[in-house]
């Protein structure tokens, strides 16, 4: 049994613009999302809010 269509979904890290952590990770539709994913986001390491980017997992 072959299998069909590939994965549209990914799995993705989201890092802390400030400090270059990933404190996050979330999932991606990549047919429904163009570009990059970018999220305000509680970074305890900064103790505030920060911009967070999508960065890959590995
Ligand atoms: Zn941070």
């Amino acid at each position: 049994m072959a299998k069909g269509k590939a994965k549209a979904v990914e799995l993705i890290a989201l890092k802390c613009s400030e400090c270059k952590r990933r404190n996050y990770t979330t999932s991606k539709n990549k047919r429904n999302i163009q570009g990059k994913l970018e999220f305000k986001k509680y970074c305890k390491f900064d103790k505030k809010h920060t911009l967070h980017k999508e960065s890959k997992i590995k």
